[in-house]
């Protein structure tokens, strides 16, 4: 590797991947969720007076802008990177690839989960657009969004942002997914997807016309879980309007009640899908990450969660009555 790009790395003892990424010594300083300074405001890159248009900006919604999408500043893949093999005891694919961030407000202090039913479609909308371009481009096989927020969650920025990245293989847990979707479906003649729908009955946190939400029997975080339609759907370019935004209202109605179970908390969610795997289906993990990872989690990747799935879906239930 030379000192300049990023390198996909395979553990020769585990399998895994790492994005071994040189150099990060200016990424911006962890920013307190909670803090509401207005200092935060004067040091925070996507402000619409500070945010750097002419160098990062890909595209923008309406004018003045209500969404903007930007490249990252601070890529863990790159575009410009030649997509290089090497196999043998060290195995690698050079860092090519694509981090682009949608800037979900102009205003630094507003929420996800208080986004209006339209301002949310617009936010899946151009994470959509953006999607479907960067699967347009060369060698691009996998694409995911996903959201950090707060410090427990990785967010290094506090402004709400939700970031894209575009790689050329599709690795780790998707990979993984995809693997099981199709061993069951051959086993089964049936998607796993859609049988998790069926047999996860007491494990439903809520059901609209067009989607399912639950928290997964084998979940892995406290308070994890999952959205997911209840159509065959691979690719979220596929999704109608109406599952779109039972999609993007059910994510918000899950991250209020968790604020209202867990108080103010850092979480992740995850959209998994992809475009041409077929037997895959389209699902949304939410994470709260109300505990760090530990010497379990870490030395043997065995998950330690001490709120039952069920005991989770009781208590969604009965704060979801209150909100
Ligand atoms: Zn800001
Ligand atoms: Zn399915």
């Amino acid at each position: 590797m030379d000192s300049q790009h990023s390198e996909i790395r395979k553990d020769y003892r585990t399998g895994y991947y790492s994005i071994i990424v040189p150099g990060r010594d200016h990424r911006p300083k962890e920013l307190q969720i909670d803090d509401k300074g207005a200092e935060n405001l004067k040091d925070c890159p996507f402000e619409p007076n500070t945010v750097d248009r002419i160098n990062l900006e890909i595209m923008h919604v309406n004018e003045p802008w209500t969404t903007m999408v930007i490249k990252n500043k601070f890529p863990e893949l790159e575009g410009f990177t030649p997509l290089e093999y090497e196999n043998g005891f060290f195995t690698s694919i050079s860092g090519y690839g694509y981090n682009e961030v949608l800037i979900e407000s102009p205003r630094h202090f507003d929420k996800f989960e208080n986004m209006d039913a339209e301002k949310s479609l617009e936010w899946f909308n151009t994470l959509i657009e953006r999607e479907e371009a960067l699967y347009s481009r060369n060698y691009i096989k996998h694409v995911m969004i996903f959201k950090n927020y707060g410090a427990s969650g990785g967010a290094s920025i506090g402004h709400p942002h939700t970031q894209i990245i575009a790689w050329p293989e599709i690795l780790g847990t998707p990979a993984t997914e995809i693997e099981n979707a199709k061993k069951h479906l051959k086993e089964n003649a049936s998607c796993l997807y859609e049988d998790a729908i069926k047999k996860e009955q007491s494990r439903m946190l809520f059901e609209t016309e067009k989607i399912a939400a639950i928290a997964p029997y084998g979940s892995r975080f406290a308070g994890e879980s999952m959205i997911l339609t209840k159509r065959h759907v691979n690719y979220i370019m596929e999704l109608s309007r109406d599952e779109k935004k039972e999609i993007v209202e059910g994510l918000k109605k899950i991250i209020q009640v968790n604020k209202k179970l867990f108080g103010e908390q850092s979480y992740n969610f995850v959209i998994h899908e992809n475009k041409v795997e077929t037997d895959y289906h389209m699902h949304i993990e939410v994470y709260p990450r109300l505990s760090d990872l530990a010497g379990i989690e870490l030395g043997q990747n065995v998950f330690v969660n001490t709120m039952v799935p069920e005991g989770y879906v009781k208590r969604f239930g009965e704060e979801a009555a209150l909100v």
